[in-house]
């Protein structure tokens, strides 16, 4: 991994196969795959502009970001926009220009921008006394999203639909827009079957163990149920014993998820 501040550049290990759920997304992403290619472009097919994932912090986002570019074997470029402002005068719009630059020159590649209602809302540095700055960034960004020829998949994600300028949600930006809700019963089976054979433990479970785990934990996102399984396993080295469900169960009935904590927040 290479750092540079707003910009980061990697090869990722994850494929698509360690996403639980999002099927939708997956068998969007798979069909893409192939008209991101000079064939499909000689056939008369544009590239692929991108995709906007929408949703919950910790439902796979990121994770949908990494495993794309593992699944098309395509370098990838992840722009911060909580990071692209500052410094001197002009200097985010360079950022900006910068980031779009090296994304072309890498290409084909995927641009994951990340948080991208941070940095085209509008109300980042002094509300709207930046002197047009954010608006600057946005059009170059909404331009070249429009313009540009090279195949550069833009993979964007937002947490905060409020904040999203609308001009991003116009036809002709993106090529669809996804919305990444909790996962299901049976997401959360195979999510809890990922992490599992993540961690070289999944042919120590039953499915039927694994389904009740799955029912136990309504309402957890797939980081919540990683930090379950990561908890149990603590639990279970400590006392010196293989990891069982009911350690894994421990652990989902000692966290309490987000998404509850914010509907008791709402109901006090
Ligand atoms: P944020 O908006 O906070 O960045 P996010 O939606 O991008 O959240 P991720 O960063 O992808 O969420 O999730 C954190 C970790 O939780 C992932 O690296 C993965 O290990 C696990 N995870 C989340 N969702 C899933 C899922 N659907 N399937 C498998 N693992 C998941």
């Amino acid at each position: 991994i290479r750092k540079n501040g707003h910009l980061e550049y990697f090869h990722p290990t994850a494929k698509l196969d360690d996403i639980g759920g999002l099927d939708n997304l997956k068998a969007w992403l798979n069909r893409r795959r192939k008209a991101f290619t000079q064939n499909a472009k000689d056939f008369g097919l544009e590239y692929p502009r991108g995709v906007l994932l929408l949703g919950l912090p910790g439902t796979g986002k990121s994770l949908a970001a990494k495993a794309v570019a593992n699944a098309w074997q395509l370098p990838l470029l992840r722009l911060d926009m909580g990071r692209i402002y500052g410094g001197i005068v002009g200097q985010s719009e360079a950022n900006m220009r910068q980031a779009l630059q090296l994304a072309e020159a890498l290409s084909p590649s995927i641009l994951w921008v990340d948080e991208i209602e941070k940095g085209l809302s509008g109300m980042q540095s002094s509300g709207s006394s930046d002197g047009g700055t954010t608006a600057r960034v946005l059009g170059s960004f909404l331009t070249w999203m429009q313009e540009k020829e090279k195949p550069v998949f833009v993979v964007a994600t937002a947490n905060n639909i409020s904040q999203l300028p609308p001009e991003l949600l116009r036809k002709g930006r993106v090529d669809e827009i996804f919305f990444v809700d909790l996962p299901g019963l049976n997401d959360r089976q195979e999510i809890i079957q990922i992490h599992l054979r993540n961690r070289n433990r999944v042919d120590e479970f039953t499915e039927q163990e694994i389904g009740k785990l799955a029912t136990k934990s309504q309402g957890f996102t797939g980081a919540e149920l990683e930090e379950a399984i990561k908890e149990s396993m603590f639990v279970a080295f400590d006392e010196g014993v293989d990891l069982t469900a009911e350690h894994i169960s421990g652990a989902i009935l000692n966290t309490s998820p987000l998404s509850k904590t914010m509907h008791e927040l709402i109901d006090t």
